[in-house]
């Protein structure tokens, strides 16, 4: 007979672990079931060792300014298996606290693949579980395209375990991941090419913000390719790789390829058809705005349901979905408006809301006033290396609503959750406007445009 739980969770990482944990608090036997590393995507092979080595290569760049700041530092070298034992041991250690920490909240741990046997009952290693409420939280994972020699290219995933440093990167992609691994690598003293397939990365994001990090990125040595059709990979006599694209142009003695083309959901193995649950084109797991799939009582969100794959909305909607099932809030559901995000770019920025584009469309030319600020942050005003700091809100109607936010530079990563509440509150110009400044930070620019 299948075991019985009141809520089974399939997936242990963002998401998941954030519904079981809340749910648990309500007193609801809970069970997660998880396939590989507890923690999922973004403690094994996302957010956390990516900030790892986003830190590792800022400390590049301000060892770089140093000398203008009176320094007399000579860098002997970079030790790239030194960060990556200490990475993967903070990894390690952030398991171990996920593993006590579902254990402390009396949630089971099943170890193994979760397959549908039908809508109520999950199998894992040949044996049955059941549940009134069964979540998929089952993540996504890395795109890889089918042409020649792909498999000689790595994704995210095996970037997280190189050994040793590559030397001439090549990276296909046009999102998150191939900026931020770009910039990084590059700081780091690689030599980078990104791939774009269309005239610029980043293309949902504002213009201002993909602009002003495309001018950088050149700056700072990334060789970025536009419009670019890429054939077949081959393997050179040396073992280094050669990209050969459309136009028969070819970039040789590439050591280290990395395809960073998007993600796709994690459900060929949780045969969904037995359940009923009903997919989109592409497989992502089809939900409502309360995390219902077509299906009665079986629930998706994070990744899998594929709207803005960020740990803190899969987390968001986890949590949302267990005070519904289990903490008798009727109406929880996680709103979907208004979520920040930074992109842990050289320069970083940070974004929430319309971008200018989108409110032109939205609202009409008239209704709509864009305030912007572009400058040198001061800790540049003493260093040869001056990246550009571009502040911009959206407004719109005569209240001047704030729609939209985006700042690229030093520190937009920490400052976009401040502005994400005033937006969150529905904050206008003039609240901003009346909040005074601090000084001497780039963050006043906020408050001072005019
Ligand atoms: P996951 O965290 O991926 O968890 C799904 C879990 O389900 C996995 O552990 C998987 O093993 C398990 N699983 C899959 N199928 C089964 C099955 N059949 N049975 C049992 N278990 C199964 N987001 C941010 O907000 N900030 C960042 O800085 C950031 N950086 C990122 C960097 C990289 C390189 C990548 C790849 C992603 C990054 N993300 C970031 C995105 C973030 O990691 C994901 O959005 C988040 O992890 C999604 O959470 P989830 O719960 O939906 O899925
Ligand atoms: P993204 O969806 O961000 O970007 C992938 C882009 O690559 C596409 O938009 C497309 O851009 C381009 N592309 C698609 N197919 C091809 C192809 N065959 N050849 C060349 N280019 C192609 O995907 P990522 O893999 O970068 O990241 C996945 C998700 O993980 C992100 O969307 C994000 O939600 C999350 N993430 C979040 C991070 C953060 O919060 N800081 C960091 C890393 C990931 P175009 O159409 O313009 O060519």
């Amino acid at each position: 007979m299948a075991k019985r739980y009141d809520f089974l969770v399939i997936g242990g990482g963002s998401g998941g672990i954030a519904a079981a944990k809340r749910a648990a608090s309500y007193g609801a036997r809970t069970a997660v079931i998880e396939s590989g590393h507890i923690g999922g995507t973004c403690v094994n092979v996302g957010c956390v060792p990516k900030k790892v080595m986003w830190n590792t290569s800022t400390i590049a760049e301000v060892l770089h300014d140093a000398k203008d700041y009176g320094f007399d530092i000579t860098v002997q070298g970079f030790s790239w298996p030194t960060i990556k034992k200490a990475r993967d041991g903070y990894v390690q250690r952030l398991n171990d606290i996920y593993h006590r920490g579902l254990d402390e909240a009396t949630i089971d741990e099943i170890t193994g693949t979760a397959t549908f046997s039908d809508p109520h009952t999950v199998s894992v290693n040949g044996t049955e579980f059941t549940a009134p409420h069964i979540l998929i939280a089952t993540g996504s994972k890395p795109d890889v395209p089918n042409v020649p020699g792909a498999e000689l290219g790595i994704t995210s995933d095996g970037f997280f375990e190189l050994e040793t440093q590559p030397r001439r990167v090549a990276i296909a992609g046009a999102g998150y991941i191939a900026v931020e691994f770009a910039g990084l690598l590059n700081a780091l003293g690689s030599q980078v090419t990104m791939l774009l397939r269309k005239h610029t990365f980043l293309r949902q994001f504002d213009k201002t913000l993909r602009g002003t990090l495309m001018e950088q990125m050149i700056a700072s040595g990334v060789n970025i390719l536009t419009n670019v059709r890429l054939t077949h990979l081959k393997k050179g006599g040396d073992g280094s790789i050669s990209v050969v694209m459309s136009d028969h142009s070819s970039i040789d003695s590439v050591d280290c390829f990395i395809w960073a083309i998007g993600r796709s959901p994690n459900t060929a193995k949780l045969h969904l058809d037995r359940a009923a649950v009903s997919t989109k084109t592409g497989g992502d797991v089809i939900v409502d705005g309360y995390q219902n799939t077509d299906v009665e009582g079986i629930y998706a969100l994070g990744d899998v349901a594929g709207k803005w794959m960020l740990t803190p909305v899969a987390i968001a909607a986890g949590r949302k979905l267990a005070d519904r099932l289990f903490g008798g809030q009727a109406d929880a559901k996680l709103d979907y408006e208004n979520i920040p995000t930074v992109i842990f770019s050289h320069p970083p920025l940070g974004t929430i809301g319309m971008t200018e584009d989108e409110a032109y469309n939205e609202y009409g030319i008239n209704a709509v006033r864009i305030y912007q600020a572009r400058f040198t942050n001061m800790f540049h005003a003493v260093t040869k290396r001056k990246p550009t700091t571009v502040v911009k809100l959206v407004t719109v109607g005569e209240n001047e609503k704030v729609v939209g936010c985006h700042i690229i530079g030093a520190q937009a990563d920490e400052m976009i959750q401040g502005v994400a509440i005033a937006i969150k509150m529905g904050a206008t110009k003039s609240d901003f406007d009346r909040t005074v400044a601090i000084h001497p930070t780039s963050a006043e620019e906020l408050v001072l445009m005019r």
